[in-house]
C-alpha cells in the first residue's frame, strides 16, 4: 500500500484521510519533518493559504516540503492546497499577508478568484482521465488557474451555466491541472462523500512512481 500523508497544519484534513483510505492508500497526518520523510505522496488540503504559509514556517516544514516536491514527491492540492503548490499566486487584496507557494506546479493561480457574489458554488464537471461520468465539484472561496506552463495538462474547466446562477465569467476557467506526479483541483472532492474517484486517480499517480 502506498503511504500518503495529509499536511495537517490547518484545514480539511480528516476528509482527505478518509478518502485516501477508501482509495487503497495508508493515510497519515503530517506535521513534522520526520513524518514527511516517511510518505510516498502528500495531500495539501483546503483551508487558508496565508495561514498555511505561516504554519509551514512555524512547524519548520516549508523547506523540507519544498525540497521533497522539487525532488519529485507526488502531491495533490485541493483549493488552498492548489494555491500552495503553485509557482505564482495573484490576489486582488493587497493588505493580506503573503502566500509563499511551494512551486511544484508551473501555473499562476488567482486566490479567491470567483468573487464575492459567488463565494461558493457547486457544479458537475468532466474530468480528463476520470471515468464513469462527471465529477461533482464544490467550490468554496476557490482559486482558479490563470496561466499554465507548457508541461501542465488541464484536466477540468468550469462548464457553462445554463441556469445563470453564478458569475458569468466562471465558465471555462481552469480548475484542475496535472504536471507529472503533481495534481491540483480548485474544488473539494473530499467533501463529496461516497465518490473517491479523484483520490483514486491520485493514488494511481503515487503507485506509478
Ligand atoms: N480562499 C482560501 C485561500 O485563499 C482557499 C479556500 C479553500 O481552501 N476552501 O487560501
Amino acid at each position: 500500500k502506498p503511504v500518503i500523508g495529509v499536511l495537517a497544519l490547518q484545514g480539511g484534513v480528516a476528509e482527505h484521510l478518509v478518502a485516501l483510505e477508501r482509495s487503497g492508500a495508508e493515510a497519515r497526518s503530517v506535521r513534522r519533518p520526520e513524518e514527511l520523510a516517511a510518505v510516498h505522496g502528500i495531500v495539501v488540503p483546503g483551508g487558508e493559504s496565508t495561514t498555511m504559509t505561516r504554519l509551514l514556517d512555524t512547524f519548520e516544514l516549508y523547506e523540507p516540503l519544498r525540497e521533497r516536491l522539487a525532488a519529485g514527491l507526488p502531491a495533490y492540492g485541493s483549493c488552498a492546497g492548489m494555491i500552495m503548490l503553485a509557482g505564482e499566486v495573484v490576489d486582488e487584496a493587497r493588505d493580506l499577508p503573503a502566500v509563499r507557494p511551494l512551486g511544484a506546479l508551473d501555473v499562476v493561480v488567482r486566490r479567491n478568484a470567483f468573487g464575492r457574489q459567488v463565494d461558493s458554488f457547486e457544479t458537475d464537471l468532466d474530468f480528463a482521465g476520470i471515468p464513469d461520468g462527471p465529477v461533482h465539484a464544490v467550490f468554496i472561496r476557490a482559486p482558479w488557474v490563470e496561466k499554465v506552463g507548457a508541461d501542465v495538462t488541464v484536466l477540468a474547466t468550469v462548464p457553462d451555466d445554463p441556469d445563470n446562477t453564478r458569475r458569468n465569467d466562471a465558465a471555462g476557467r481552469i480548475v484542475a491541472v496535472q504536471q507529472g506526479p503533481v495534481l491540483a483541483t480548485a474544488f473539494h472532492p473530499e467533501l463529496v462523500g461516497g465518490d473517491e474517484r479523484v483520490h483514486r486517480y491520485f493514488v494511481q499517480i503515487v503507485r506509478a512512481q
